[in-house]
């Protein structure tokens, strides 16, 4: 039994800090640049000739969507969502409740919405779900950020495959032995010897990937924001205010404009801790 305790720890420890998770989290990072390269330096200069207003204005509409993508991506995972440093009271009416929940790992009362996460270790305010690609939960602080890289995330997707598809069109030949690329094994027997058409077929199968998902990934989430959930509250109606409120709850006072970038302030009417005082006071106006 002695050898099985630590076998058991160290299973769990490599389960929470998982390298899958890490692996995918740098493929993004990597492969979002990657595209945007190829589109300024190679497809945007062969369908315009240089120097071309086209040309600026598509780069400067991908580099906008880019810059957001890239740092609402690292802003889900810089801002904490979890209860560490905070304190957790609670109004007099929520703190007298007898449902109040415990958690027993972090040996703190759970404030409403709150739930603790498996494979970050921690309780989250107002948890959404667990990120894979960012590694990290998205709850009730980095939640507008996440939104918005999903958003951005898609758009430049159809964007992207509108950019790829045009130059396979007019300029890649696709054999059906190109195909063969996307077999990983077939890759590893015969080794890797790309060529243009297998490389373009790997980025337009990422890319119908990318769309697909986030699209997908898109239309759920803002169903719940727009209903005032989270993902784990199937029915749940306490917490919806209308749309302009559930908006706020998400994305802060400043909704409209936070779109333009995560650096943006927008103070969120609710702390994340004390719900009940939120829906008493909305309530009373
Ligand atoms: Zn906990
Ligand atoms: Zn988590």
């Amino acid at each position: 039994m002695w050898i099985l305790n630590p076998l058991w720890k160290f299973l769990k420890a490599v389960r929470k800090k998982s390298y899958v998770e890490m692996i995918l989290c740098i493929f993004l990072l990597v492969l979002i640049p990657t595209y945007y390269c190829i589109d300024v330096f190679h497809i945007l200069p062969y369908m315009y000739q240089l120097p071309s207003v086209w040309y600026l204005m598509h780069v400067l509409l991908l580099t906008f969507m880019v810059f957001n993508i890239l740092t609402n991506f690292i802003a889900v995972i810089y801002a904490d969502s979890s209860i560490v440093g905070r304190l957790l009271i609670l109004s007099e009416h929520a703190s007298t409740d007898n449902n109040i929940m415990y958690c027993n790992i972090c040996q703190c009362a759970m404030p409403l919405r709150c739930w603790h996460c498996d494979v970050c270790d921690i309780c989250i305010l107002t948890r959404d779900h667990h990120c894979t690609f960012s590694t990290t939960c998205v709850g009730h602080y980095n939640r507008r950020y996440f939104l918005w890289f999903l958003l951005y995330f898609s758009t430049a997707s159809f964007y992207e495959i509108i950019l790829i598809g045009y130059y396979i069109y007019c300029e890649v030949t696709i054999q059906f032995s190109d195909l063969m690329v996307l077999i990983p094994i077939q890759s590893i027997i015969t080794g890797f010897h790309l060529t243009i058409g297998q490389i373009f077929v790997v980025l337009l199968a990422l890319n119908l990937v990318a769309i697909s998902m986030s699209t997908l990934l898109l239309i759920y989430h803002l169903d719940k924001v727009c209903k005032g959930q989270v993902c784990h509250e199937k029915q749940d109606d306490q917490y919806n205010f209308g749309l302009t409120h559930n908006l706020e709850n998400v994305f802060g006072e400043k909704w409209y404009i936070t779109w333009i970038s995560p650096f943006i302030k927008s103070k969120l009417p609710c702390n994340g801790i004390d719900w009940q005082k939120h829906i008493n006071q909305y309530k009373r106006d």
